[in-house]
């Protein structure tokens, strides 16, 4: 799939559902509607969605959401799909977790041909964490992401870096991922869905984040791609890799190669914008594919150049949908 700029299109993000067993305090409001099940694609459906990007020449899958793991039946999706993997049709079968369901999931994943996993987590600190996620216990993660190593897992962590809410913790972070041998990745807030708090207050950008950490860590700037939109330092001390992502302070749309799908079918082309192509109709009209090929093929032809947020004291969010829904 190539779009209309050049770009080679070929890592699916597909979100499995909009629930989450946390309400993190910039992702989701409180009082969170989800969507009633007869919107939402069968786990059947989501397999034949997948495997039609996978004939357009997806190389790359994500598995996210909400939470994919509270998906009943996950497994069941997910070891299909890593048949793709083992048959070398598809490079990389991966998934975004908060890694509360980790200590059940863990071996299952390894052995349905997972090798890498990125793991949310925002604070070491297990008040601070039941904070930012309204109700999470960060023991129960500790003990899922250990799960993970302990399956054999490559382990990377994504921190949202919070202006007043973890800022004082990333060094403890590096050196607590270089203890255990994972990546680190930062990423900037978003201004995506309304979330009843004011984004301005929480958003820290990641120059300053990295300017702080070169206080204490020796960065050296590496070629390390993973196929996503974070560039990455080695930290000389722990040598691990520490990624940053920054939709706000640097927009790396010129080297998009990714598309979205929610779990109602909904192809998003741009995660910040609102353009949009329904899939769920076309895969229910008819057994066969051809509608669907032709869907995607068509709202390819369509992704935008890039996205353009800005965090406004006043406004509304940049994109009305939450991160929850689109998938992280
Ligand atoms: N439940 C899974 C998890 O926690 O990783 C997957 C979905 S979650 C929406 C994916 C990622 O998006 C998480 O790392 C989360 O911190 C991040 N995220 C959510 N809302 C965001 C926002 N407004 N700006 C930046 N990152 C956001």
């Amino acid at each position: 799939m190539i779009d209309p700029f050049g770009r080679v299109v070929s890592y699916l993000r597909v979100s499995v559902t909009d629930r989450c067993d946390l309400r993190c305090v910039y992702c989701m409001g409180e009082d969170m509607h989800f969507l009633p099940k007869a919107e939402v694609l069968s786990l059947e459906e989501l397999e034949r969605l997948c495997a039609a990007f996978v004939r357009a020449g997806v190389r790359k899958l994500r598995l996210t959401g909400g939470e994919p793991l509270v998906r009943r039946n996950i497994m069941s999706l997910i070891d299909n799909l890593g048949q793709l993997v083992k048959d070398g049709r598809l490079d990389e079968l991966t998934l975004t977790t908060n890694a509360t369901q980790l200590a059940k999931y863990a071996d299952g994943l390894a052995a349905a041909g997972v090798r890498r996993i990125n793991i949310s987590l925002d604070s070491l600190n297990p008040e601070r964490f039941q904070a930012i996620t309204r109700w999470g216990r960060l023991d129960q993660v500790i003990e899922g992401i250990m799960a993970a190593k302990a399956a054999g897992l490559a382990v990377k962590i994504n921190t949202v870096a919070l202006k007043e809410g973890n800022e004082d913790e990333h060094d403890h972070l590096v050196e607590w991922c270089g203890e255990h041998g994972f990546d680190l990745t930062f990423i900037e807030t978003m201004p995506m869905g309304e979330i009843h708090a004011d984004r301005t207050e929480q958003y820290l950008p990641l120059t300053l984040v990295r300017q702080r950490l070169e206080h204490r860590w020796t960065l050296t700037d590496i070629d390390y791609r993973t196929g996503g939109p974070a560039t990455y330092v080695r930290v000389e001390e722990t040598g691990r890799r520490i990624g940053f992502i920054t939709p706000m302070t640097h927009n790396f749309c010129e080297s998009c190669n990714r598309v979205r799908v929610t779990c109602t079918g909904t192809l998003y082309m741009c995660l910040g914008q609102n353009d949009a192509a329904d899939l769920r109709t076309p895969l229910r009209a008819s057994e066969s594919d051809h509608l669907l090929d032709a869907a995607i093929t068509e709202a390819i032809g369509r992704k935008p150049k890039g996205h353009d947020f800005i965090i406004d004291r006043a406004a509304h969010p940049a994109v009305g949908r939450h991160m929850s829904v689109t998938g992280g």
